[in-house]
């Protein structure tokens, strides 16, 4: 028996197309809604947002979209990232399952955010776009285009989350050593900004927010500057499945198919990277692995929120999608998982879990840093908080196997570390991390509040 424990690919293996789920997926997509007329948008809304290259992707229903040369690159400084199996967590939880996962934490910023920064900078750039502006809540996104930005030349506007900007200074000097300029969200740059303002002077601020001030902030500038999202749109997922591309043929040199994926769940995009193309195995080529989404009892929009059409950000400036929500004006509480703070979830996801293709569970935040713990001890990595959910239900699929005295292969997504997240470390090393239950009264308030979408739509 081999005792390997990473599995690598060389350059010539890194990917040479993104995936595109909606080749396959069963359940045809929903329409896209303006905010304000309720109708379906049309590319011309989208344009003042997107260079027209990204609003292609998000439409196309091309199988395999080639990934450019500029690109691919790029990817090469942080491409093909390890598989790696958990040999140390195996012997630790004393447990019949093998557990391999894809660690997305090498990435110069840190998680698998500029596996999508890179490329929509790249067609920003191609397209003539001189200035981008976006949110960010932990930082890591922030991180990833403000690196991205800058590779290719383009200034980037860093709308974060209040909260956050005052508890993660590091995030935002790493933001700014790379050349973006970060505003602690809700600013008095922007109407929706201040209008908040004027009514809560000390709003801390969400991510729904943030998302309304950068859109506006592009949306107002006669086309100075374009907006990105780090995750929950199409062509986000689609950049992400590098990640299941490479997995797919470690799992191969590992002589190995894993039995269940499993990733943490904010908009969706690292779970859609790793699981769509073992879901397109399991679609076309009869495999039939498991996915499994996981999000917070904090946020949990797949296992309580609606499926419905909702805004995709608080001032209800974002196009209306289909989608699992809490509602937009839902405030999820200050866990320390700030990318999975999220109201919604991304459409195609939903339209999968609607359909059965996909499982999701809610894990609470203690047991998850239990977790997170466990696995740095064992395997050296400190998980992001976010990636944490993912190694909760690892764990836990390990066990189970455990107790059934089954071998079963599991495979995560180690979506980013958590070098900058030590502060929530250190207070569940004290004893003082807050534990979440479902936050159904919020939740139900919320739900008053959603669009009133003909049911034609
Ligand atoms: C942003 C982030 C997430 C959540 O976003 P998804 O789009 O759901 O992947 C998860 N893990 C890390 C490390 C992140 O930075």
């Amino acid at each position: 028996m081999s005792e390997q424990t990473r599995f690598l690919l060389s350059e010539n293996d890194l990917p040479k197309f993104w995936y595109n789920i909606q080749a396959d997926s069963p359940v045809p997509p929903a329409p896209v809604l303006h905010p304000a007329t309720l109708e379906p948008v049309t590319p011309d809304f989208l344009s003042v947002l997107f260079p027209m290259e990204l609003i292609l992707q998000e439409i196309s229903t091309e199988r395999y979209i080639p990934i450019p040369d500029e690109v691919r690159e790029i990817y090469k400084l942080y491409r093909p990232t390890p598989l790696i199996r958990a040999r140390r967590l195996e012997k630790a939880l004393d447990t019949p399952a093998h557990i391999y996962y894809k660690f997305e934490g090498v990435s110069p910023s840190g998680s698998h955010k500029p596996n999508t920064a890179i490329p929509q900078a790249f067609y920003n750039k191609i397209a003539g776009t001189k200035a981008l502006t976006t949110e960010t809540g932990a930082g890591q996104w922030g991180s990833a285009l403000a690196m991205a930005g800058n590779f290719f030349d383009i200034a980037v506007e860093v709308y974060m989350v209040k909260v956050s900007y005052h508890q993660k200074p590091y995030r935002r000097i790493l933001m700014e050593t790379y050349g973006a300029q970060v505003f602690a969200s809700p600013t008095d740059r922007t109407n929706y900004g201040r209008s908040i303002l004027a009514h809560d002077p000390n709003n801390p601020g969400s991510l729904g927010i943030a998302i309304s001030e950068a859109v506006e902030a592009a949306a107002t500038s006669n086309g100075a500057k374009k907006y990105s999202l780090g995750s929950v749109l199409n062509h986000v997922l689609l950049h992400q499945t590098v990640i299941g591309e490479e997995a797919l043929k470690q799992m191969d040199l590992a002589g190995e198919y894993p039995d269940v994926v499993i990733g943490c769940v904010g908009g969706g995009s690292n779970f859609a990277g790793l699981a769509f193309p073992f879901l397109r195995e399991n679609l076309r080529n009869g495999h039939r692995t498991r996915l499994v989404a996981v999000e917070p009892t904090a946020a949990p929009s797949l296992t309580q929120g609606i499926y419905t059409f909702d805004y995709g950000d608080t001032a209800r400036m974002a196009p209306i999608v289909k989608m699992h929500t809490l509602g937009h004006s839902f405030v999820p509480p200050e866990i320390h998982a700030g990318g999975l703070r999220y109201h919604g979830m991304a459409p195609s996801i939903c339209a999968l879990y609607d359909a059965g293709l996909i499982e999701a569970v809610a894990v609470r935040q203690l047991s998850t840093f239990d977790a997170a713990v466990q696995f740095a001890r064992a395997e050296g990595i400190v998980p992001a908080p976010e990636s944490a959910h993912a190694v909760r239900v690892a764990i836990d699929e390990a066990l189970d196997a455990k107790r059934k005295g089954e071998k079963r292969v599991i495979l995560f997504n180690l979506s980013g570390h958590g070098n900058f997240d030590l502060a929530a470390y250190e207070k569940y090393l004290q004893d003082q991390l807050e534990d979440y239950d479902y936050p159904v009264e919020a939740v139900a308030e919320a739900m008053k509040y959603l669009p009133k979408v003909p049911l034609t739509a």
